[in-house]
């Protein structure tokens, strides 16, 4: 029996409010930015017919139907953002830990962006959409640059490092990781997460002081995956960092929730862009 697991960091709670029959959340940190725009979204709302009800933004489509749907509520959450839902860069997720900088140049097009689990970029109107259902979303913005990262964080891709590769990618564009704020959404709680005692190993070694971020009860394992992702952003030089407390799984009425729904199940988003 190790000691209980200690919260490295404070969790805080965050702007709910509805828009246009949606129920959306909003990081108070990431709130104070007038040059940005974010949104972490619920499965309340949409049109989406089960298992998908009823938000659902892809990319996990059961029919052509659900997958018009999720392109529907895709354009429908742009309206809301007031950005163009055609311009949004949407990557084919694969637990990987690439973060791609998008410049002008850069081809969004459908397909182009596989293997990506994080994007970044400072284009305006370029929105940054990805997919969760139970993974950490993560959402970095530097106000100094007005650069902006969003990422897909599960267990492979927190173990193996994709939000200190986002620091990165923005450090590689000019901006100093103090200056980053980072915003940690929705995820599975170690209430509901419980893993391999080597998946715990692994994600224990991926931040420092890692052990102090899984909780052991009955020789099972349930690691603080946002905790852990918070510390990896510390040690890369992130001195701000914005916690949701709520959990996925403990909560299906309002998120997806793969390990709750046995894997059948829709996505919420999280949506990032620079205006
Ligand atoms: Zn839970």
């Amino acid at each position: 029996m190790k000691h209980q697991v200690e919260r490295a960091e404070r969790t805080a709670e965050w702007i709910q409010e509805e828009h246009d029959g949606l129920l959306l959340l909003f990081s108070p940190a990431l709130r104070e930015f007038n040059w940005m725009t974010h949104v972490f979204t619920t499965r309340k709302g949409g049109e989406s017919e089960a298992p998908l009800d009823s938000f659902n933004l892809g990319r996990h489509w059961e029919s052509p139907e659900s997958k018009a749907d999720a392109m529907l509520n895709r354009q429908r959450l742009s309206g809301i953002l007031g950005i163009d839902h055609k311009k949004l860069a949407v990557p084919g997720q694969q637990h990987t830990n690439n973060v791609s900088y998008l410049d002008k140049s850069s081809n969004t097009e459908n397909g182009a962006l596989t293997g990506i689990d994080g994007l970044a970029t400072r284009i305006g109107g370029q929105g940054l959409l990805l997919h969760f259902a139970d993974c950490v979303p993560v959402m970095l913005a530097d106000p100094a640059t007005r650069t902006i990262s969003v990422v897909h964080a599960g267990w492979r891709g927190t173990a193996s490092g994709i939000v200190a590769n986002a620091v990165k990618a923005m450090v590689t564009q000019g901006s100093n990781p103090k200056d980053i704020v980072v915003a940690i959404g929705p995820a599975i709680a170690p209430c509901c997460f419980e893993t391999a005692p080597d998946v715990a190993g692994q994600l224990c070694k991926s931040a420092s002081d890692g052990d102090e971020l899984v909780l052991y009860k009955n020789d099972k394992a349930y690691p603080d995956l946002k905790s852990i992702n918070a510390r990896q952003a510390k040690s890369a030089g992130v001195e701000r960092v914005d916690i949701s407390n709520l959990c996925t799984a403990c909560n299906p009425q309002i998120f997806y929730s793969h390990r709750q729904s046995g894997g059948r199940t829709g996505r919420q988003g999280a949506l990032a862009c620079v205006i």
